[in-house]
């Protein structure tokens, strides 16, 4: 069966249904993956110019993504007729798959939410949203600030 249920990302999904009043061994033993998928604004193409980012976004970076990219040229759009001076046109998937194995299922059954965080984030195949969102800045096909707004769910 497949389901779905709004929340920010794949980690909270487990813990949510939790939360929803579902026992930890029922849902470690109904969730065989949790996919998890946001949409993002791409910059507008006619009108993004690079730039480098500004002290308190390396800070974000160095904090939340845990790397360096003082130097490299992200993307700003700075608004012209074809995005109504938004600098963005468009948007784009971003996706974060988790599958669970036994210490993901071991950590729900006893509903520790800690260990399944850190067992999320240790899983081998697993890259949160951020990072694929931060992939795509990287690439120059969104923003640092529309992937630091990912990161606040400002929506
Ligand atoms: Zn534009």
């Amino acid at each position: 069966m497949l389901s779905t249920l709004h929340t920010n990302d794949a980690v909270s999904s487990a813990t949510r249904l939790m939360d929803m009043g579902l026992e930890g061994y029922l849902v470690a033993s109904a969730v065989q993956c949790i996919l998890a998928q946001r949409l993002i604004r791409r910059v507008c193409q006619n009108c993004a110019t690079p730039r480098k980012l500004d002290a308190s976004e390396q800070a974000w970076l160095h904090d939340e993504a845990g790397i360096s990219l003082d130097n490299h040229d992200f993307v700003h759009g700075s608004g012209c007729n074809q995005c109504n001076q938004t600098g963005y046109s468009g948007r784009i998937g971003i996706y974060e798959l988790l599958v669970m194995d036994s210490t993901l299922t071991e950590a729900l059954r006893n509903e520790d939410q800690n260990a399944f965080q850190k067992a999320a984030s240790e899983q081998s195949g697993y890259r949160p949203l951020v990072q694929n969102a931060l992939d795509y800045a990287r690439d120059g096909i969104t923003t640092i600030e529309e992937v630091i707004r990912l990161c606040g769910w400002a929506d």
